[in-house]
């Protein structure tokens, strides 16, 4: 057979590598094999509340080595949609801000009660310390004419005691209330998919654990999705769509076995 080398393979980090700070078992090995075998590996994920040097700091944490260049995020797929010298109200974490001032946007943090006047884009993530005060702000700024961005739209994120709210169920809050239909940057949709393709170009394979993103995002990059069932998607789902072209328990069983069939 044609040995497909060096593939680029894009990988999630919930649910893949990690679940919140805890580890998955034999994934730094699986990636440390990976790249040994020739193949170049980088990371998307849907998170947009750390920065980008937060996650760079806890893939080494783990053992895993990389650069900041192979890190993206849903945040900075979000700052793609904003316009530099415009002005953005967060409702989400530090990633969000850095992401949007290293486009050149002015990005002030929605952390209570302040001024909602003079908005440009309201940029919506996942935020522990979201509500009802702070809804209320997205809410007048929206209403007042800024743009709704989210930078996901993951209903729930896994934890190692199960799923929290994820970054689209605080981005649902502010739509209803504030009766605007956000644009959405992360995977799978097209402003996550422009990142990929500028920063990394051709991506041949995707690997993650949730079918709505991970599996939709395989497809809008034209690449193979290698499911795992090690964060939302259980072993025991049901008919899926779209049907991945691998799967396995984790991401170091699904690394055997493509392994085992490449060589
Ligand atoms: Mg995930």
């Amino acid at each position: 057979m044609t040995v497909p080398v060096p593939l680029s393979i894009l990988l999630d980090l919930d649910g893949v590598l990690w679940r919140a700070d805890d580890p998955i078992s034999g994934a730094a090995d699986a990636l440390a094999r990976l790249v040994a075998a020739g193949h170049r590996v980088a990371y998307f994920t849907n998170n947009s509340y750390p920065r980008v040097a937060d996650n760079v700091a806890k893939l080494r944490g783990m053992g895993v080595v990389t650069t900041a260049e192979l890190v993206l995020s849903s945040a900075q797929a979000a700052a793609m949609l904003g316009t530099p010298g415009e002005r953005a109200l967060v409702v989400g974490g530090p990633g969000i801000v850095e992401s949007l001032e290293a486009r050149g946007l002015v990005a002030l943090a929605c952390d209570g009660p302040g001024e909602s006047a003079g908005f440009d884009l309201v940029v919506v993530g996942i935020d522990p310390a979201f509500d009802y005060r702070r809804l209320a702000r997205a809410m007048a700024a929206v209403c007042g004419g800024a743009r709704l961005v989210g930078t996901n739209s993951d209903a729930t994120y896994p934890t190692p005691a199960g799923e929290l709210p994820g970054g689209g169920s605080i981005l649902a809050a502010v739509a209803v209330a504030s009766r605007a239909d956000p644009v959405v940057a992360g995977k799978p949709e097209e402003p996550a998919a422009e990142l990929v393709r500028h920063r990394l170009g051709r991506v041949d394979l995707m690997i993650g654990d949730r079918i709505s993103t991970d599996g939709a995002f395989a497809r809008r990059l034209d690449a193979a999705f290698g499911l795992v069932w090690s964060g939302v998607t259980p072993a025991d789902h049901g008919p899926i769509d779209p049907a991945p072209d691998h799967e396995a328990a984790d991401l170091a069983h699904l690394v055997d076995d493509l392994l085992g069939r490449w060589f």
